[in-house]
């Protein structure tokens, strides 16, 4: 397994990684598999969408923000209970198809970990098989 640093400015913000993910998949030698993209942490996320336009990024996280309020009638403790639910909505982890030795992504698509209750440094693992 192989895993990326990533650190976050913002208490939540999408940061793209597919650069170093697509570089990893192209110094592994495989062809053809999988690309799993996961990330460790509970208020934290991994999605694929646009990556062009920067205001898909700032409407997602502007909705998310909408839907799941920071401040709220939460019963846990660490006051980050929106952060656990985002993070559950959009999910811990992706799989891209490598094909040729590349990521089989959408001519628009990116990679991005998805930060709900930063600023910190996330572990990303990823395996490629
Ligand atoms: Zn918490």
């Amino acid at each position: 397994m192989l895993y990326i640093e990533v650190k976050t400015k913002e208490r939540e913000t999408l940061v793209n990684i597919t650069g170093v993910i697509s570089a990893l998949v192209e110094n592994s030698g495989i062809k053809n598999g999988i690309c799993i993209v996961y990330v460790p942490h509970t208020t934290a996320a991994i999605t694929i969408n646009e990556s062009a336009d920067p205001d898909v990024v700032r409407d997602i996280i502007d909705r998310l923000k909408e839907l799941v309020p920071h401040k709220g009638d939460y019963a846990h403790s660490e006051g980050n209970s929106d952060a656990h639910i985002k993070a559950s909505i959009i999910g811990n982890s992706r799989i891209i198809i490598v094909e040729n030795g590349k990521l089989a992504l959408g001519t628009w698509e990116g990679i991005f970990l998805c930060e709900f209750d930063g600023p910190r440094t996330r572990k990303v693992f990823v395996k490629i098989i």
